[in-house]
């Protein structure tokens, strides 16, 4: 690794609660060819081309962000396989030193026909968000058709070479509960790891409320009674938010990122860059730090590393969901980049 620019905080992004900031989510793009009822709206306007950070844009700031202490990074939107020319950003990230891994989350719709050239860029690894895999109710929640789609882009990332591919899928009382067994199913007959993910109050038509989310403890129960009892397995990475279960033949794992109902703050260690250029420390933020004003403004690698400081050193110690006086971010969760 090259050494640190003059301007680097020489412990890295720390927060007031001692909490290291290493992961950049970063979002290419908010548009998305799906409309899925949890995160966007039926209907809307997307962001002009012209307020998207540019791919030099974003490799700018990765390089100063690597200078402070960010290791990783996933690309994600909106859909980011929808940025053309994604496997050009994903090249040009890779090289920036102090960066160890690039990842992205996707939800697979374009995987078909980008695996390969993602593959080749040299983007590590892929989340794949799915939530259903009857026809209906992948329509239903997604409002677009595309699960065969889906399914083939899985196979055809699978056969460019990505292995330990996450299946992401969100849990929603009322409309998930028929969909677990079945999504179980497929992805112990593939190997993939499946995640369930609680509904979190982000979505753009604000329908979310407590009785809505349907917690990990709920589907885990679901679970044992299609499978018998899951085995739980002591967490190797301490960033990581899910909490894997071994499945009771020995298969594979099943992971819960219980945002809702078990937190993971204190353990936090990502920070976010928006598609249209603005810091936020938390999905929860109510405040960004405008970076794409000093990158277009001419702003110096020391302007663009002291606005990512302040963000650190802002961050709440919790989301605040549930709490009293808790207020949910102005943007949904398409806007922010999940
Ligand atoms: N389009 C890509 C995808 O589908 O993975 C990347 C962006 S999407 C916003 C990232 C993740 O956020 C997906 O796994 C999605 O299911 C999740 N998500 C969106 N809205 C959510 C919500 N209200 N609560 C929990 N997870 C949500």
């Amino acid at each position: 690794m090259t050494s640190l620019p003059p301007h680097a905080a020489p412990g890295g992004l720390v927060d007031r609660f001692g909490r290291r900031h290493t992961d950049l989510r970063i979002s290419v793009t908010d548009r998305c060819n799906l409309r899925c009822t949890y995160c966007m709206p039926a209907e809307t306007i997307f962001r002009p081309r012209e307020e998207l950070l540019s791919f030099e844009e974003i490799a700018r700031v990765v390089a100063v962000a690597a200078g402070e202490g960010i290791r990783t990074v996933r690309l994600t939107g909106g859909e980011p396989l929808v940025r053309r020319d994604l496997d050009e950003l994903v090249r040009r990230l890779v090289k920036v030193p102090g960066i160890e891994e690039v990842a992205a989350t996707t939800n697979g719709l374009l995987l078909a026909e980008q695996a390969e050239r993602l593959a080749a860029a040299g983007l590590a690894r892929l989340n794949v968000s799915l939530d259903a895999v009857r026809p209906e109710a992948f329509e239903r929640l997604a409002r677009r058709p595309g699960l065969e789609q889906v399914l083939a882009g899985l196979m055809a990332a699978r056969r460019a070479g990505f292995e330990a591919i996450r299946i992401n899928a969100v849990s929603i009382r009322g409309l998930s509960e028929r969909e677990i067994v079945p999504l179980a199913e497929y992805c112990r007959r593939e190997g993939l790891h499946l995640r369930f993910i609680e509904f979190m109050p982000l979505d753009a038509e604000a329908a979310w409320d407590d009785a809505r989310v349907l917690t990990g403890a709920a589907v885990r129960a679901i679970l044992e009674r299609a499978f018998g009892r899951l085995e739980p397995v002591p967490r190797a990475d301490p960033g990581q938010p899910a909490v894997d279960w071994r499945w009771p033949d020995g298969t594979g794992l099943v992971g819960f990122i219980d945002p809702v109902s078990h937190p993971f703050c204190e353990r936090c260690d990502r920070l976010r860059l928006t598609a249209d250029g603005q810091f936020r420390n938390c999905l929860f933020s109510t405040t960004e730090w405008d970076v794409r004003r000093l990158l277009r403004e001419g702003g110096t690698d020391e302007a663009i590393a002291a606005a990512l400081r302040e963000c650190v050193a802002a961050k709440r110690a919790a989301h605040g969901i549930g709490a009293a006086g808790f207020e949910r971010p102005a943007r949904a969760m398409y806007q922010i980049g999940g």
